[in-house]
């Protein structure tokens, strides 16, 4: 736990399910007031938000579509009205759709960039306009991937979008470092969320995708919400600009394992 996170306001954008329920948890654990974004799922929302209140924070749900600019104007005023306040925004919300490149029809790179990238960077200004506006220190956390990193056939788009996150964000962080807003990102590796369940449902797929980790397991969402409490936190207050991998590894190159190559 970080003493210094108590009574901090949050926002996390697609809180509904997945790394968004779990990063939220662990800031109720953190006794944090935070707003639970979420585009469509109510009901994954409102149990966040009583995830939240159970483990001693406070917390609403709002609705909000994170690709567009009302939406994410929506989330700020939320904060300001129901806490007063906003130290944190965690640009979490993100989606992938597997196509073959030359298939892949223009609305479907536009929804993903839209959301992954796009939404990244809505939510990051209407961060960063507050922070300056109140004069007040900032902390921006934008969830990335290892695919800011590896290249992935099929989800060429996904990976774009990230790589874009990656840039944007170190670009950002640079920008107002000496304002005192820090901007830094998690790359998770595979995590057992909704956005995988199809794939680690089928056994052989679950295997390939475990044998891809070198710790040989799939991630559990807390431990990304571990990291993203860490980087909340005054304890990381000297790092700004970097991608934290929460991935078991998988950045290492694990074809090289056991000296292949
Ligand atoms: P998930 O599908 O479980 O959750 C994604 C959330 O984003 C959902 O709540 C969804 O409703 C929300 N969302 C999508 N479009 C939205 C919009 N327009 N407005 C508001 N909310 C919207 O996925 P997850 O695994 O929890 O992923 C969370 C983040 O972590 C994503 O950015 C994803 O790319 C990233 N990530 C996940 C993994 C993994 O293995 N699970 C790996 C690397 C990166």
């Amino acid at each position: 736990m970080y003493t210094d996170l108590k009574n901090k306001v949050a926002i996390i954008t697609g809180g509904s399910k997945g790394i968004g329920t779990a990063v939220s948890e662990r800031f109720g654990k953190e006794q944090m007031k935070v707003v639970v974004n979420y585009h469509s799922d109510e009901e994954g929302a409102q149990e966040a938000v009583e995830l939240i209140e159970k483990a001693g924070g406070k917390a609403i749900a709002v609705q909000a579509d994170v690709s567009t600019e009302e939406g994410n104007q929506a989330l700020i005023d939320a904060a300001i009205k129901e806490f007063g306040n906003l130290d944190l925004w965690v640009n979490n919300a993100g989606m992938e759709n597997r196509y073959e490149t030359h298939k892949l029809p223009l609305e479907e790179w536009e929804k993903v960039t839209k959301v992954n990238l796009t939404g990244v960077f809505l939510g990051t200004k209407a961060a960063l306009n507050y922070f300056l506006e109140q004069d007040k220190k900032g902390n921006i956390i934008n969830m990335s991937s290892v695919h800011e990193q590896i290249p992935w056939p099929t989800f060429a788009h996904y990976a774009a979008s990230k790589g874009g996150v990656k840039l944007f964000s170190e670009s950002v962080a640079m920008e107002y470092a000496a304002r005192n807003i820090r901007v830094n990102c998690i790359g998770p590796g595979a995590i057992n969320t909704p956005i995988n369940a199809k794939k680690f449902e089928d056994p052989e797929q679950l295997k390939t995708t475990t044998s891809m980790v070198p710790m040989q397991r799939i991630g559990d969402p807390s431990e990304v919400a571990a990291a993203a409490a860490w980087l909340a936190s005054e304890e990381s207050s000297y790092v700004t600009g970097i991608t934290l991998f929460v991935d078991g590894g998988m950045t290492l190159y694990p074809a090289f394992q056991g000296g292949k190559g």
